[in-house]
């Protein structure tokens, strides 16, 4: 957020989008950087979201008490390998998410990305859906029936370090069977 350590300059104008969002949906997922103090990624981003301080702070404005279902999910903390993605860490191990939203009860039809960096985190995160739940262990495809047949990322809710980095990452997404919302 801007006045934060890694600021997005519009990070706070893609909230009220979010906040129209969140009510729609029936598991929203919020996920936080979590980074110990000298994290291996503060060498390419700079120090950010270091555990318990402003930077890893949830954001005020986000209504996100109107969620139906509310699962907040913390990654990057081990200290020598990043999770840009929600997912999966970078030394190719999960973070656990895709079993904690795979197991919530509620079957997933839709996967809704909002957020930053577009070109980072978000766009991580997308390609992650996509390798990943085509793929669901046959168990947990017969307890749920469904897998995501659709993968969207908002426009209006996501936004990058610069507008030309944000549109060339929605287009990247798009060109990988993405829905971009406009
Ligand atoms: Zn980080």
């Amino acid at each position: 957020m801007p006045g934060g350590p890694l600021p997005i300059e519009k990070g706070r104008q893609i909230i009220p989008y979010i906040n129209k969002l969140i009510p729609k949906f029936d598991l929203v997922i919020c996920t936080f950087d979590w980074h110990p103090k000298g994290h291996s990624s503060f060498g390419k981003y700079g120090e950010h979201c270091v555990q318990n301080t402003n930077g890893s702070a949830p954001v005020r404005e986000l209504d996100s008490v109107k969620a139906k279902c509310l699962l907040p999910w913390f990654k990057g903390f081990n200290p020598k390998a990043d999770s840009t993605s929600a997912f999966m860490c970078e030394n190719g191990t999960s973070t656990g998410l895709f079993y904690a939203a795979t197991s919530s009860g509620r079957p997933t039809k839709v996967v809704s990305l909002v957020g930053v960096a577009t070109g980072i985190c978000v766009k991580d995160t997308a390609m992650d859906v996509l390798d990943l739940f085509p793929n669901l262990p046959k168990s947990i495809m017969k307890a749920h029936g469904t897998f995501p047949t659709e993968i969207q990322v908002h426009d209006k809710g996501t936004a990058c370090l610069s507008d030309e980095s944000h549109e060339i990452a929605l287009e990247e997404m798009e060109q990988a069977g993405i829905t971009i919302i406009r």
